[in-house]
C-alpha cells in the first residue's frame, strides 16, 4: 500500500524497552566502560556478563527454550542485539553460543547436547573454532588435518591456523579429514577436542595489533572418542556449512557498527572538547555524518533482511551484501577515529605482552586489528564472488 505507514508493533516497543532497562541496570559498569572505549575483552569479563544473561533466562538468545535458550523469534533477536550495542554492552562470546551451539542442538546425539550446551549456555566452558589450516582459508574445502580411525577413536594430526582464543579456550570445534574422497568436501568430519589431550600444541601468532587473540595450533597423534564426532562420519561439510551460514547472519548483524558508530563519535567530540582545529573537526564530523548515513543504510537492510527470514522467503545474498558493507564502513569508522587523534597514538603503540591493554591507545588498536574485518567470515573478495555468481551467473 502506497503511502501506508507500518503499524507499531507495542510488543517489540516493549520488549525493546525491557531489555534498554536490564543492559543499563545489570551490565557491570566496568565493562561498560571498557566497550565505550573500544578496549579488548577478555573471558574473565566475557564470562561475568554471560553468567549475568544466564541467570536471568537471557543466556542463549538464539536458541529454542527446550535447550536453554529464550525461544525469541529472529526479530527479538535482532531487537536485543541492536539495544546491547546502543547501551555499550558486549555482544556474547560466539563461539559456543551462535556456532557450535545451533549444529549440536540439530545435529548432536542426546549425550553431546547433555554434556556441552549447559557450559557454553552459563559461559563456563568456552570453545574456539579449528577450521583454517595453512592453505585452507578461503578453500577450506582444501584441508588436510588427518583422523584416522583406531578402534574407538580417531587419531588426529595436522595443523589449524588462526584459531581465534585457543590460548584461553577449554575445547574446539574442528573440521578434519576422515577419508579421502574424490570430491573435497566429502570426506570430512567434525570432531569436539578437550585443548589439554595430549598432543596438542598452542602457538600464538601476534598480530598487527600487537594482541595475542589467533593462534596455530597443531595436533599430533591426538586422540578423538569417536563419541566426540558430531553427527556422521563424512558429513562434516555440511555441518560446517550450517554453522557457517550462521556465522554469515551473525556477519549481517550490524550490532557491531552501531557501537563502533557512538564509540567514534564519542571520540571526536572528546578530542575537540577544548580549543581545537574547528576545519579539521568539521571534515572528521562530515565524514562521520556520511558513515552514519551509509550505517543506516546497513541498519535498514539487516531488519529488511530479518523480516523476510520472518516471512519465509529467500534471503537471496543479502547476508554476503550486509557484511560486505558493514565491515568496509567498520573500516571507514577506525580511520576517522585514528585521524581524530591526529595520528598522536603511533608512537605510543607497543606490542602487548599479556592481555591487558595500554589505556588510551584503543582508536589505534581498533584501527590496526580492523585490516582483519575484510578477510575473516569470508573475505570481501569472496563475497564479490558470490555476488557476482548470482548477478551474472558465473
Ligand atoms: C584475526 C583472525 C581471526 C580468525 N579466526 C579464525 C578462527 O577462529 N577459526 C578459523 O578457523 N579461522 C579463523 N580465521 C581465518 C579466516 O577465516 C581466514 O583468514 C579467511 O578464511 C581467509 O583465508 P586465508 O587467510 O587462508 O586467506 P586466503 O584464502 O589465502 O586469501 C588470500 C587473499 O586472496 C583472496 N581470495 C581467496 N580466494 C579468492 C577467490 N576465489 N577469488 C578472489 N579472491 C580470493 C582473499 O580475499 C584474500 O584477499 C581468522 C583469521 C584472522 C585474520
Amino acid at each position: 500500500m502506497d503511502g501506508a505507514v507500518a503499524p507499531v508493533d507495542t510488543d517489540l516497543e516493549a520488549f525493546r524497552a525491557e531489555v534498554r532497562e536490564f543492559a543499563l541496570t545489570r551490565c557491570p559498569p566496568d565493562i561498560r566502560e571498557l566497550v565505550a572505549r573500544g578496549g579488548k575483552l577478555g573471558r574473565d569479563a566475557w564470562s561475568r556478563w554471560q553468567r549475568i544473561l544466564y541467570e536471568h533466562g537471557w543466556g542463549a538468545p538464539n536458541w529454542p527454550k527446550e535447550a536453554g535458550g529464550t525461544g525469541w523469534d529472529l526479530m527479538r533477536r535482532h531487537v536485543f542485539d541492536e539495544v546491547m550495542a546502543e547501551c555499550d554492552c558486549p555482544p556474547q562470546y560466539h563461539h559456543g553460543l551462535r556456532h557450535l551451539g545451533p549444529v549440536l542442538i540439530e545435529y548432536g546425539s542426546e549425550e553431546q547436547k547433555a554434556r556441552f550446551l549447559p557450559g557454553i549456555l552459563d559461559g563456563s566452558v568456552w570453545w574456539c573454532q579449528g577450521y583454517s589450516e595453512p592453505g585452507a582459508g578461503s578453500d577450506l574445502a582444501s584441508l588436510k588435518t588427518r583422523g584416522e580411525r583406531d578402534g574407538d577413536a580417531y587419531v588426529v594430526n595436522g595443523q589449524k591456523m588462526w584459531t581465534s582464543h585457543a590460548q584461553e579456550a577449554d575445547m574446539m570445534y574442528t573440521l578434519v579429514r576422515t577419508s579421502q574422497e574424490a570430491k573435497k568436501q566429502q570426506g570430512i568430519s567434525l570432531l569436539l577436542i578437550p585443548l589439554n589431550s595430549p598432543g596438542i600444541t598452542v602457538r600464538p601468532i601476534r598480530t598487527i595489533d600487537g594482541w595475542h587473540h589467533v593462534n596455530e595450533v597443531f595436533l599430533d597423534n591426538v586422540r578423538v572418542p569417536v563419541a566426540d564426532r558430531v553427527g556422521e562420519e563424512g558429513q562434516g561439510w555440511d555441518y560446517g556449512k550450517f554453522l557457517l551460514n550462521h556465522e554469515r547472519l551473525n556477519g549481517a548483524n550490524v550490532a557491531p557498527l552501531i557501537r563502533q558508530l557512538g564509540r567514534v563519535r564519542r571520540l571526536v567530540a572528546d578530542e575537540f572538547a577544548g580549543a581545537g582545529d574547528a576545519t579539521r573537526r568539521a571534515a572528521l564530523e562530515e565524514r562521520l555524518l556520511a558513515v552514519e548515513a551509509e550505517t543506516m543504510g546497513a541498519r535498514a537492510l539487516g531488519r529488511a533482511a530479518v523480516e523476510t527470514i520472518v516471512a519465509r522467503k529467500p534471503l537471496g545474498n543479502t547476508a554476503s551484501v550486509i557484511k560486505l558493507v558493514s565491515s568496509r564502513l567498520m573500516q571507514k569508522l577506525d580511520e576517522i577515529g585514528l585521524d581524530a587523534t591526529g595520528r598522536r597514538l603511533v608512537s605510543r603503540f607497543r606490542p602487548l605482552d599479556g592481555n591487558t591493554p595500554p589505556d588510551g591507545i584503543e582508536a589505534l588498536q581498533n584501527f590496526l586489528y580492523g585490516r582483519v574485518r575484510t578477510i575473516y567470515g569470508g573475505s570481501s573478495e569472496v563475497q564479490k564472488n558470490v555476488l557476482a555468481k548470482s548477478l551474472f551467473g558465473h
